[in-house]
């Protein structure tokens, strides 16, 4: 099965990409997380993208879509994937499109996760994330056992570069502008599954397996 992963910021996308991946035994690939390696090991690419990261913008359509499609082409996505964070803007969509058609290959299923923008500003500020191993915690609703220090690895807690509360107002404005005109496009094509967003977890994720289930996936 070969799905996108669709909503703002902070919505959840990433929690609910890990577990339907593992559900489904289908690789998670997140755009962001290929960015954040990539500055990690300071690539000439990386360090491109963090320009734009850090304040909270998108990272130009050219650069997303090479390394998309050169994530895509490995071994381990010939039997789907599950795209989390791509595509974010009509450019991007449309030449994926383009790019799977020549395959003879389509997406099956887009999920819309839905929060509101005040529930994301506080999500987001309060989250801190582990560099090491990539666990994420939050300050109020999931915290740490101890004080800034993660659970699975011992290593320091963080927060994202682009978690600050300015940088967050500015990433969904750039949702609201650049992606979420994406609902309609896959809309349109009869692909959108839309799914709110501020319920527990694993309510969630069974709602989206359920409505992916039901769908026919021709
Ligand atoms: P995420 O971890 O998905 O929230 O992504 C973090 C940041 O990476 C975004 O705010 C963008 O700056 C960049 N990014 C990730 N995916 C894309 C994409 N498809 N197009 C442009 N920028 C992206």
């Amino acid at each position: 099965m070969k799905l996108i992963m669709l909503g703002p910021p902070g919505a959840g996308k990433g929690t609910q990409a890990q577990l339907l991946a593992k559900e489904l035994s289908i690789p998670h690939i997140s755009t962001g997380d290929i960015f954040r390696a990539a500055i990690k090991e300071e690539t000439p690419m990386g360090l491109r993208a963090k320009e734009f990261m850090d304040k909270g913008f998108l990272v130009p359509d050219d650069i997303v879509l090479s390394i998309i499609i050169h994530r895509l082409k490995k071994d381990d996505c010939k039997g789907g994937y599950l795209l989390d964070g791509f595509p974010r803007t009509l450019v991007q969509a449309k030449e994926f499109d383009d790019e799977l058609s020549e395959l003879n290959s389509k997406i099956d299923c887009v999920v819309d996760i839905e929060v509101e923008d005040a529930v994301i500003v506080a999500r987001m500020s309060g989250r801190r994330v582990c560099p090491n191993c990539g666990a994420s915690y939050h300050l109020i609703n999931l915290p740490p056992k101890k004080d800034g220090i993660c659970d699975e690895c011992g290593n320091k807690l963080v927060q994202r570069a682009d978690d600050n509360e300015q940088t967050v107002l500015r990433r969904l404005n750039v949702y609201h502008e650049q992606t979420s005109p994406l609902k309609k496009y896959y809309q349109a094509k009869g692909k959108l599954i839309e799914v709110d967003g501020n319920r527990d977890v694993n309510v969630i994720s069974s709602e989206i397996l359920d409505k992916i289930g039901r769908r026919d996936l021709k």
